[in-house]
């Protein structure tokens, strides 16, 4: 396989430290919102890279953050705390904005065919690896105690840019004009590793520690996270483009300076999901920005959100994506009648195994080429065209969805244990839509529902006790 590498920018034959493994991290959601379907464009192509690492033959142990403490509302240890802000918002406890966003990730993560990690793990789980984190980084000198706080000392790095091309703009990031810079900071790039004096004078988590009651900044938590998991050698680290700095550029600070020699090769980073706004300039999709896309969102608009998977699988996670309903729809026309043509292959004859295991190595070298996931749907409809079988060419197409996971052949989702109750409270939630809508005597948007849940195979009928329903 082949990857792009964020560190030398160049697509590189991967080369894992121990043969036929992948040790691989992903930098999980901050919960305090719902995430939007940019965040999501990011999780579903790490999760066809971790899927396609498995189809390529690979023992994958993948772990992921959640981050339910420390992270402000800037990148640069300024700004509101994210999770207080959700709080306030809710009128909840952290803990229980945390719980409520985390549910809701994975249930998204779930009606997009997305995996869940190996291993998920809350910060708030780690509070004592990251105590003796900093402490070591005190010991060797990488740390400072001021106004305090503790800080990484960046200026005892021999090269701190490691990914290099961060401009001026860049390393503005989260300067806004509302919040002045850390006094207390030696250098500017100079990042917290433990807060004691909080600016939050309601910070809601706080924990001892060597330097007072506060609580950890937001880098150290992936840095101990992963090596808690996967030792101190790592294959690939991912997340979005927007964590290259100050993000990963001070997670890999803090670690080599911890271990003393080199952590993970391979950076793997997901370009933005952008909107054009009012026809201007096209923007980031973030959830600062107030108004943003959910899953929930486009499911209430009648999209199946397999819909959204494929519209990101269609072009390249190297380049922005730039949202519209136009570009939806248009996914979504693609889809019906990719579904469609599979759905008529008739399953005759023998599968033959060989020609699914030359197609699978197709797959492989073609996917398997820095994530060229619109070259795998591609092959589905080579596949349908190929002089072969329709029980092969129905086995291959299965075997592809391992990786693509658009539920192409029946209509099988990842987390099968819970997928009967998911369906059953999607469909009464429909048609409790359709029975509001019938009756504000708006009928286009009732038959827009039935025509819906038809599409996904499901028939409701009226009767005199209320609506029913059952699988076509
Ligand atoms: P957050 O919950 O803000 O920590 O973000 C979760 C993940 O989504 C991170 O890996 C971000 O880099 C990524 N991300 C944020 N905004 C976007 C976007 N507009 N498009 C793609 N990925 C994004
Ligand atoms: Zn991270």
């Amino acid at each position: 396989m082949k990857i792009y590498n964020s560190l030398t920018k160049q697509v590189e034959e991967f080369k894992p430290n121990e043969e036929g493994k992948v040790a691989m991290y992903t930098c999980g959601p901050t919960v305090y919102h719902f995430a939007h379907i940019g965040n999501l464009r990011s999780y579903i192509m790490e999760d066809v890279l971790e899927k396609t690492f498995r189809y390529a033959g690979y023992d994958v142990k993948r772990v992921m953050n959640i981050t339910d403490v420390g992270h402000l509302s800037s990148d640069a240890d300024t700004g509101e705390d994210k999770m207080l802000k959700g709080a306030k918002r809710e009128n909840k406890t952290v803990m229980e904005v945390a719980k409520f966003y985390t549910d809701a990730f994975f249930s998204d993560c779930a009606k997009l065919n997305i995996k869940t990690p190996d291993v998920v793990e809350p910060a708030t789980n780690c509070i004592d690896e990251f105590i003796h984190m900093i402490e070591v980084l005190l010991e060797k000198g990488y740390a400072y105690k001021a106004g305090e706080n503790v800080y990484f000392d960046t200026s005892k790095l021999k090269e701190y840019y490691v990914f290099g091309n961060q401009n001026e703009e860049e390393l503005m990031v989260g300067v806004r004009d509302d919040v002045s810079e850390d006094e207390n900071k030696r250098n500017k790039n100079d990042f917290v590793l433990w807060f004691t004096k909080s600016k939050f004078e309601d910070q809601a988590l706080k924990w001892d520690s060597p330097w007072g009651v506060g609580y950890p900044g937001w880098h150290i938590e992936c840095s101990c996270i992963s090596m808690k998991h996967l030792g101190e050698y790592m294959d690939v680290h991912c997340g979005g483009i927007d964590n290259m700095f100050p993000h990963h550029t001070n997670e890999i600070a803090q670690t080599e300076s911890y271990t003393g020699h080199k952590w993970c090769n391979y950076w793997f980073h997901v370009h933005h999901l952008v909107e054009k706004k009012d026809g201007g300039k096209a923007s980031k999709m973030s959830k600062s920005s107030g108004e943003f896309l959910t899953v929930s969102l486009l499911e209430e608009k009648g999209y199946d959100p397999i819909v959204y998977r494929m519209f990101c699988l269609q072009s390249h996670y190297r380049k922005p994506l730039t949202f519209s309903y136009e570009a939806l729809d248009q996914a979504d026309g693609t889809y019906k009648k990719l579904k469609k043509r599979i759905s008529a292959v008739n399953a005759e004859g023998e599968v033959a195994a060989e020609t699914v295991k030359e197609w699978h190595d197709k797959f492989v070298a073609e996917v398997g080429n820095d994530m060229n996931t619109s070259m795998g749907i591609t092959l589905v409809y080579d596949v349908l065209k190929a002089d072969m079988n329709g029980a092969t060419k129905l086995a291959v197409i299965e075997d592809y969805d391992k990786v693509l996971c658009l539920n192409l052949v029946g209509g099988q989702s990842e987390n099968t244990d819970n997928a009967g109750d998911e369906l059953t409270e999607y469909v009464e939630s429909m048609i409790a839509k359709r029975a509001e809508a019938k009756k504000a005597k708006d009928f286009a948007t009732a038959d827009a529902i039935r025509e819906e849940l038809l599409g996904k195979g499901i028939v409701i009928k009226d009767t005199r006790e209320g609506t029913t329903w059952e699988r076509a």
